[in-house]
């Protein structure tokens, strides 16, 4: 149980991790030499994110940040705000670092937020991806694992801010 709902094991802590190293792996050698930024949105990426960047092999600098989406006006929509977004972007090899990617809608937004700060690449590392709840277009260049489009916890992800500490990732019965 977390909080008021029955969860299942649906990926194992050793499959995390395994998974978790390969993509660490990859990573390395893509960025070799290049010393990455890897920007993890909080609060959700906190683990897969400190996971990941100790599956490292290079140089890499890690920073955090937290999005928040407020009503613009009626021509710019939803506006994305980076809290946190200190670091000197200029130049530099960005990763973001999700938990999940549903509809696409956080990174659609805040995209064009990052592209101002002027880096010379960005990517995406996300922990999981949901391909069948995807609204717009925008897709994970490194991903562990691709899911259902259900409702899942653990490992980072919570239920009404429970459940993030579940090393295995759980799924809602
Ligand atoms: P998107 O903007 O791509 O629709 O949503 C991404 C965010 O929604 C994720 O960063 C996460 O906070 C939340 N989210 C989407 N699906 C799930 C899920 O199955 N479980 C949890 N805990 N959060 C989810
Ligand atoms: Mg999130």
């Amino acid at each position: 149980m977390v909080h008021d709902k029955q969860f299942e094991i649906f990926i194992s802590k050793e499959k995390i991790q395994k998974r978790v190293s390969e993509l660490g792996a990859q990573i390395s050698k893509d960025y070799a030499g290049l010393n990455p930024l890897f920007l993890g949105i909080l609060n959700g990426s906190f683990i897969f994110a400190s996971d990941l960047f100790r599956a490292l092999s290079i140089d890499a600098e890690i920073s955090f940040i937290k999005l928040a989406s407020y009503k613009g006006t009626s021509s710019t929509g939803n506006v994305i705000t980076a809290i946190g977004m200190e670091e000197n972007l200029h130049g530099r090899h960005v990763l973001i670092v999700e938990d999940i990617i549903d509809t696409g809608k956080t990174l659609t937004s805040f995209m064009p937020v990052l592209q101002q700060a002027g880096p010379a690449s960005v990517k995406i590392a996300s922990f999981l991806s949901k391909p069948d709840a995807r609204r717009y277009d925008i897709q994970p260049d490194y991903n562990c694992f691709e899911i259902p489009d259900k409702f899942v916890v653990g490992y980072g992800l919570d239920y009404d801010g429970l459940g993030r500490q579940l090393p295995d990732l759980h799924i809602l019965c």
